[in-house]
């Protein structure tokens, strides 16, 4: 093979000869088709959705099946070779995105269904099968795994227990965090953590899962996920209402909450989302003839087919005649919950649209998310008059999700200099579910404590000691 590039000073010498053996190494440890170089990698492993810093590496792996994965590991520790990991490459954040010397290993050829247990209701799934797919698999044998985000035909189970993914029915059934029983995951230096527990009662000792969860690949690379499963609803009602005022929404919430037997997905749209989706762009049809400040998209699940549609009909009706809704539609079939959906998911294609997006995801209590709002418009009107944010969430969740076209750096920088600002004056959270990856690092401490970073970093360097993992995501050592 040609050597990797060309060494500049003594300390690189050293360095490209290390790379050099382990390449050559893993080329006879490893099936022809794991490791790709140069022109062999895709175009579509430089960057994730965000898009922004894209490289391609220089060294691609795309391993079938966990012994590959530690052997990759442990060559590539012994030489310091520093790696990122990329699932489906649907992050919001620059995780999976390459950075300068980064070596890529891709789950995408870890995919299928281990086991579905129906009796256990659990399924056991390799890293890399998009969830669409589990979610499929889970239907058919009359079952659900309730995780659900726009980009799931794309994104893959790895990389949603990585960034610890929410999603449409978190309200219900919470985040991907809450529906992991196990795991199997390797360490940096080749060690495989076999912790596939399918119990929901396991007071052994710590629970390692918590450790890979949510940690976005600096602490290992998971290659298996035991699922909990959940029996099929029998029934699913929607309905887009229109409301007056802030106030209005957090009551209907705790109203629907109150009459129905289920609440699966209170998504709120500010009218600012709502026209820009239904009208600027044209994405998907408006149903109603007036406009209105905020918009809800209710469901509710349920397993009494003779009775919960009456139950949502009524509890929409009553909440119309006391004033707290000002028009609403409920869908009368599933292609017009699908429309319904189709305001709410546009914002996948809004973002393939725009540049330099300033893109938000924070966690906020519900009862502060109006007033955080008004005053985030108002600071962002001063200083970047011309790039209005679009605002909605799951607000069920108290997940506020906010983007902006900026079209320059210079304009983003300025944007998130604002959001963020005001984001610490409200001790909120500067990401409820896309994860800190690169692109939030700088304001990590505006949500956690000194305390709590001096341990994530403990963590990380007994972990992996050579800090080979996703090096600079979350935090720099
Ligand atoms: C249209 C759209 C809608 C979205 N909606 C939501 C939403 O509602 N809720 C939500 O939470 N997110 C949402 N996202 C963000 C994104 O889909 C999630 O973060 C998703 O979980 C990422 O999965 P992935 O497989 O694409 O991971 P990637 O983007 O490939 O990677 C994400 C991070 O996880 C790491 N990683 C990936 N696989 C592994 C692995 N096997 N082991 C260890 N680390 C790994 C990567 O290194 C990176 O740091 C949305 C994105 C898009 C484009």
């Amino acid at each position: 093979m040609e050597p990797l590039g060309a060494p500049a000073t003594l300390a690189a010498a050293v360095y490209h000869v290390a790379v050099n053996t382990c390449i050559d190494t893993l080329r006879n440890e490893l099936p022809a088709d794991v490791l790709h170089t140069g022109a062999e990698v895709g175009d579509r492993h430089a960057s994730d959705w965000s898009g922004s810093h894209s490289l391609l590496p220089e060294v691609l792996f795309r391993p079938e099946t966990t012994e590959q994965v530690s052997r990759i590991l442990k060559r590539c520790n012994e030489a310091r070779q520093p790696l990122v990991l990329q699932g489906g490459l649907t992050g919001l954040s620059g995780g999976a995105t390459p950075g300068r010397g980064e070596w890529a290993l891709s789950l995408d050829r870890m995919t299928g269904i281990v086991e579905l247990d129906v009796d256990a209701l659990t399924v056991t799934v390799r890293a890399g099968t998009p969830l669409q797919v589990i979610q499929q698999a889970a239907a058919e044998r009359d079952l659900m795994l309730p995780l659900d985000l726009g980009a799931r035909g794309s994104c893959q189970i790895g990389g949603n227990v990585a960034t610890n993914a929410g999603g449409n029915q978190v309200i219900q059934y919470g985040m991907a965090r809450n529906l992991v029983l196990g795991l199997e995951a390797v360490l940096a230096d080749g060690t495989v953590i076999p912790a596939h527990n399918k119990l929901l009662k396991n007071n052994a000792g710590y629970d390692l899962k918590h450790l890979f969860i949510g940690s976005e690949g600096t602490l290992g690379v998971i290659t298996e996920v035991v699922l909990r499963l959940y029996p099929r609803t029998r029934t699913r009602q929607s309905a887009l209402c229109g409301l007056s005022s802030y106030d209005h929404v957090v009551r209907l919430l705790n109203r629907m909450r109150t009459l129905l037997p289920s609440v699966s997905a209170f998504e709120v749209m500010w009218r600012s989302y709502y026209r820009y989706c239904t009208e600027t762009v044209d994405l998907a049809r408006d149903p109603f003839d007036e406009t209105h400040p905020f918009y809800v998209l209710l469901e509710s699940d349920g397993r009494d087919p003779g009775r919960d549609a009456d139950r949502f009909q009524q509890a929409l009706f009553d909440e119309m005649e006391a004033g707290l809704i000002a028009d609403c539609v409920v869908a009368q079939s599933h292609k017009e919950r699908e429309g319904f959906w189709e305001i709410r998911d546009g914002i996948g294609e809004i973002l393939s649209r725009f540049r330099h997006t300033a893109n938000f995801d924070i966690g906020i209590p519900i009862g502060d998310t109006g007033r955080f709002v008004e005053q985030m418009e108002a600071r962002l009107r001063e200083r970047q008059p011309d790039i209005p944010p679009l605002v909605f969430g799951h607000l069920g969740d108290g997940n506020l999700h906010v983007v902006a076209n900026s079209g320059t750096p210079e304009r983003q920088a300025d944007i998130e200099d604002a959001v963020y600002g005001l984001v610490r004056e409200y001790r909120a959270c500067i990401t409820a579910e896309h994860g800190v990856g690169k692109h939030k690092k700088p304001w990590l401490d505006c949500s956690r404590s000194t305390e709590e970073l001096a341990l994530m970093k403990m963590l990380k360097r007994s972990m992996d000691p050579n800090g080979i993992l996703n090096p600079g995501r979350i935090f720099d050592l």
